[in-house]
């Protein structure tokens, strides 16, 4: 007897259809192939080998690079009645003996290792005794010396190839650049591997981008706006910065944790489990938080400081959205940003080439926050993936900036710089622009320069706002010491008064204080949920919150928010009713069906007794 692809697809995990490129990936390894799937985060990746895993004979090794990820992957496939174990070396000697006996006698389908677990001898030979239906190696850019997430054992893989000719391997990764997939398939000796790449947009994340005034009250004001009682990572360049922002939050009425590399690990394993298991929990964070967060409902990811590059950006923000219900990616940046990094890049023991890369990733990053069209068309653009269209779902599309002829204040400015010796900070320079005379312009003698008091028909904010996207178009360089602007090549051109500039005109009061008439409470409003249907939505996440803390497991474990607001649009009243909703298969129907069911019915007949009561009075 086989299974059909299609029918573990329903049965297991309850879903209706396969998305994007699963099913073209699943028909080749089930062909027999090798493959290198590229998704973005939340894009589905897990099926792809999941499903073979379950349709073909024998055991599917996943080789995956954190304890933490992998024990979740094995908690919520054993929740649709996966059988399905891991090795790891923080399991006690008992389970893993365990693991291996059911390994051996053919009980699982799935079997989750540590890369240097697979490689050590006895596990190999081992495998050599039993079917394996498929290897699949996850986060395969971790072969990337490149990369941030280098593991040295990634690079020992190849040999899997070898010693089990005829098993396809399939490699995973959300990491994008052609680079990396030129490694992965090297590395891992996956020559005759087809690739299947899929879209790195993810529609359901809104983008917004503002400038920095008060950073902690646009935080908190976009918070209590748009994610109130969400779940939320807020990222932060620095640890001491991250603890003072936690803090802060905190003593404003939102719940949020610290983490960074230099809490002590026992704190750090033990935030990282509350964000996951809790609900409406906020993580302040530095990228050291990073690759094992796939709790799928993070509603935003907030950065404080500028990413270094567009792909740290893509792949931070990225981690909103996993389960695709809407999402926000929110930054705020200002120029005092561009001046830390530079000092910390000019810090870092690089080599000056790998420093130059890194500055002109940098600097593309900051010229991605000063665009004035759609901001999903720039970050597909950057990955090479064209857009015809607005995308409509970003700030710059929602509500357009207005641009101003700033040929002639650019050019005011640029002299400026000139004048004054091409060492000053901004503060500064808008000061003798403006003609003030304080202390500082006179002891550097700058009352005296040509361009004192040429610049009174901006305010401070204005010329700010020059000088800072200046700055971002690459008009002006920042010195790496003390911030200190200098002209750089192509602000000649601009000065000759051979181009047109034109700037954005900041928005000052942007919608982050703006009320709206919505009586719903956002997480109702952020999932779609429609105010009349927000009781019963909420009488459900408190069913699975309950049985969630019975298996100590995290709420999404049970079943998703997706899944939720199914039940509630189409009210279930019948286990057959119930197994229609996308999410639920055939084990959580057993184990779970009832309760959600119950609820339902609840909460209709006291909505029926409600509206009896109504009608009786309107009629008496
Ligand atoms: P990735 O590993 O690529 O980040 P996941 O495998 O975790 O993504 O999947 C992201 C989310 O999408 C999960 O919540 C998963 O259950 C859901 N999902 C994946 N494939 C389907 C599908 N065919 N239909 C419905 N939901 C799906
Ligand atoms: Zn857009």
């Amino acid at each position: 007897m086989s299974v059909t692809a299609l029918e573990v697809l329903h049965n297991t995990f309850g879903f209706t259809a396969f998305r994007g490129q699963q099913e073209p990936v699943i028909q080749h390894l089930l062909d027999g192939g090798d493959a290198l799937v590229l998704m973005p985060t939340g894009g589905g990746k897990s099926l792809c080998y999941q499903v073979p895993a379950l349709t073909r004979p024998g055991t599917a090794i996943v080789v995956s690079p954190l304890i933490a990820l992998m024990e979740d992957q094995v908690r919520s496939l054993k929740q649709v009645g996966v059988r399905v174990g891991c090795l790891n070396s923080a399991m006690l000697p008992q389970d893993q003996r365990q693991t291996k006996h059911d390994l051996m006698r053919g009980g699982l389908d799935l079997l989750y290792v540590a890369p240097e677990r697979l490689l050590l001898p006895q596990m190999m030979e081992m495998l050599e005794q039993i079917t394996i239906s498929l290897f699949a190696i996850d986060e395969a850019h971790c072969v990337s010396q490149w990369g941030h997430d280098f593991r040295p054992e990634y690079l020992q893989l190849a040999i899997l190839g070898q010693r089990f000719p005829g098993v396809s391997r399939v490699a995973l990764t959300a990491t994008a650049d052609s680079r990396t997939q030129r490694e992965i398939i090297d590395r891992l000796a996956l020559n005759d591997a087809k690739s299947f790449i899929g879209s790195f947009d993810r529609p359901n994340i809104f983008y917004r981008i503002s400038q920095k005034r008060q950073a902690k009250q646009q935080l908190h004001a976009f918070i209590l706006n748009d994610h109130p009682r969400e779940s939320g990572i807020v990222y932060c360049l620095s640890r001491k910065k991250v603890e003072e922002l936690a803090d802060w939050l905190n003593n404003h009425g939102i719940r949020a944790l610290p983490y960074h590399a230099g809490l002590p690990a026992a704190q750090r394993s033990q935030n990282q489990q509350m964000f996951h298991h809790e609900e409406g929990l906020i993580m302040v964070a530095t990228v050291a938080f990073g690759m094992g967060v796939d709790k799928p409902d993070v509603r935003f990811v907030a950065h404080m400081d500028l990413p270094r590059s567009i792909e740290a950006y893509y792949q931070e923000t990225g981690r909103a959205g996993r389960d695709g219900l809407p999402a926000t990616a929110w930054l705020a940046y200002g120029l005092q940003d561009v001046i830390i990094l530079g000092q910390m890049l000019s810090q870092s023991n690089a080599e000056a080439s790998i420093r130059n890369v890194e500055r002109q990733k940098l600097q593309a990053m900051l010229a991605f926050c000063e665009i004035s069209g759609c901001r999903r068309q720039a970050l597909l653009a950057y990955f090479d993936e064209a857009m015809d269209e607005p995308c409509g779902h970003c700030d710059l599309c929602a509500e357009p900036v207005a641009t101003w002829d700033a040929t002639v204040a650019a050019q005011k400015a640029l002299s400026n710089v000139y004048r004054t010796g091409e060492r000053f900070g901004v503060t500064h320079l808008v000061d003798v622009l403006m003609g003030k005379e304080n202390t500082r312009v006179r002891e550097k003698g700058h009352e005296k320069v040509s361009t004192f008091g040429i610049g009174r028909e901006l305010s401070q904010k204005q010329w700010r706002s020059v000088y800072r996207q200046l700055v971002a178009r690459g008009f002006l360089s920042v010195t790496e010491e003390h911030g200190g602007l200098f002209l750089t090549e192509q602000s000649r051109s601009l000065l000759r008064g051979d181009e047109v500039l034109l700037l954005r005109r900041d928005r000052y009061d942007v919608q982050e204080t703006k009320k709206t008439k919505d009586t719903r409470s956002r997480i109702a409003r952020s999932v779609d949920i429609r105010s009349e249907d927000e009781p019963l939505w909420n009488a459900l996440r408190e069913v699975r919150r309950v049985l969630a803390k019975d298996q100590r497991i995290a709420p999404y474990m049970i079943f998703h928010d997706s899944t939720l607001r199914e039940m509630v649009l189409h009210r279930p009243a019948s286990l057959g009713d119930m197994e229609l909703i996308s999410g639920v298969g055939q084990r959580k129907l057993l184990s779970y069906g009832d309760d959600f069911l119950t609820a339902i019915r609840l909460f209709e007949e006291v909505a029926v007794s409600a509206r009896d009561d109504e009608n009786v009075t309107v009629l008496s």
